[in-house]
């Protein structure tokens, strides 16, 4: 049966790929919508067309799947209304507010599956405004789609897998890593081992890469606090500042790289009022994806992050349940599929708290003892002394009314880079858990748009 239903996708990552490949297997003719100009998402993001590098050299041992991938959407590219370099900046009950190349437009829907991914999630470091510091993803996209180093030495901070995959991408690309400094203990990687045993082969991919930087001589630290990022007489990055709780080191470089994991791009779910999981920071979903909210589905990091082989497999099963809902029937063999596909993602959720576990955001006293002068907020350059005179002038912990007093969240980024720094600073003051602080509340437009001449 086909339905008549208008399915939107936002995303076309691996989950949003899978996800239309799925529907269009079906017989169905969804549009998918994606802000890059090629389809992809972050992990196989397409270099510009003119650029000549074989997928070894792109993707390294994911160049299979990125293949795979890559051609299977291709394939589907006439039997689905695909419509790249397009953002969805708002969205109601019926409706996505697009910013496309044609102009603005408003997109009737029936059925949608958000598959909008992650970006990186950073916390602040005093000096960290300086030109020449970067965020994990964005050294790692100049290096993927123009192979670019952003400079020579470049080290890297933070924790979790991107950490060690990007130093070590760095490194294989002929960069002067100065040094790789990760906030959480050795120790964790050992207690996390029974959760990272689900995916032996990554795991032991992931070691690799932490071998491969220590026998190239590249400085690694572990369990230690970034103090200060340094700037020569031009204001660019010059050294970074390490202190170990003992004693502190200073490090020459050019460039520095930071952040702890990703979180995830969740504003269309808080626009829709999807409600929350019970104790978690993520919008409520059943096992296949589905929102409370009638004909909403939700998957890949968007909603909860565990990867791009968890991504393809969440885009597949949100467009069953689509399909499901739109009283498409299942073969024998599809049924058996999605059996499989339920317990190599249950698999993929306990390898995915082994990394939670490995590589835990800094500890409460880090974001105390930040100096008064740290930036928190990079777009509006906000302090962290404004912050916490406005907390204690008006008494608030409410981020959203910090947000309100002192400019944090409001520029260019719409609070993606500095909403988990205030969170974690309010909770580390008041002592509460970070799962009891709210968010920043989603405003659209979620994107900075450009203002068309006859509005000015
Ligand atoms: C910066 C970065 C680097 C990463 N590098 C690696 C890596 O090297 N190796 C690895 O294994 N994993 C990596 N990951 C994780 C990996 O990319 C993800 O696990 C995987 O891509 C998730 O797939 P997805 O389909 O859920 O989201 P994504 O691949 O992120 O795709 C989401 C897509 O949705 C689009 N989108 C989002 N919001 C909107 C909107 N409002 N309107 C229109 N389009 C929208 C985005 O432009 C994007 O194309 C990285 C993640 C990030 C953020």
């Amino acid at each position: 049966m086909v339905s008549g239903d208008k399915i939107v996708i936002v995303g076309a990552g691996p989950a949003g790929m899978e996800a239309a490949i799925t529907l269009v297997k079906a017989g169905l003719r969804p549009t998918v919508i994606d802000a890059n100009a090629r389809s992809g998402g972050q992990i196989y993001r397409r270099p510009p067309a003119d650029h000549r590098r074989s997928y070894k050299d792109i993707y390294g041992a994911d160049a299979a799947k990125a293949r795979y991938l890559h051609d299977a959407f291709d394939a589907i590219r006439k039997r689905i209304d695909y419509r790249p370099d397009t953002r969805v900046w708002a969205a109601d009950k019926a409706t996505l507010f697009l910013d496309s190349p044609e102009g603005p437009l408003a997109l009737p829907y029936d059925k949608l599956i958000l598959c909008t991914g992650a970006t990186d999630r950073l916390f602040p470091i005093l000096g960290w405004e300086a030109p020449g510091c970067y965020s994990l993803g964005g050294a790692q996209i100049a290096l993927k789609s123009q192979a670019l180093a952003l400079g020579d030495p470049i080290g890297f901070v933070g924790a979790g897998p991107l950490l060690w995959l990007v130093a070590w991408q760095h490194l294989k690309a002929g960069s002067e890593v100065a040094g790789v400094w990760c906030t959480a203990p050795l120790k964790n990687l050992f207690v996390a081992l029974p959760w990272l045993a689900a995916r032996p082969g990554l795991a032991l991919r992931g070691l690799g890469q932490i071998f491969a930087l220590w026998r190239a001589g590249v400085p690694i630290k572990y369990g230690g606090r970034p103090l200060a990022v340094t700037a020569d007489a031009e204001g660019h990055v010059s050294g970074f500042q390490w202190s170990n709780g003992v004693k502190s080191s200073q490090t020459p470089l050019r460039a520095l790289a930071l952040g702890w994991h990703l979180r995830s791009e969740a504003q269309l779910p808080h626009l829709l009022s999807v409600p929350k999981a019970q104790g978690q920071n993520r919008p409520m979903v059943d096992g296949l994806g589905r929102s409370p909210t009638r004909g909403l589905y939700l998957a890949g990091d968007g909603l909860e992050i565990m990867g791009a082989d968890a991504a393809r497999i969440a885009g597949r099963m949100a467009a069953v349940a689509l399909l499901r809902d739109t009283g498409c029937r299942q073969t024998f063999v599809n049924k058996l599929k999605l059996v499989s596909d339920r317990i190599k993602h249950a698999r993929m959720r306990v390898f995915s708290s082994g990394l939670a576990r490995s590589f835990p955001p800094p500890e409460a006293e880090t974001f105390l003892a930040l100096p008064e002068t740290t930036v928190v907020c990079r777009c509006e350059n906000v302090r962290l002394a404004a912050v916490r005179a406005a907390a204690e002038n008006w008494k608030c912990k409410d981020i959203n009314r910090i947000k309100a007093l002192t400019r944090t969240g409001m520029g260019r980024c719409q609070g993606r880079y500095c909403s988990a720094t205030l969170m974690a600073i309010v909770a580390a003051e008041t002592d509460l858990p970070i799962s009891d602080i709210p968010e920043y509340r989603a405003q659209a437009p979620i994107y900075p748009l450009e203002i068309p001449n006859k509005q000015r």
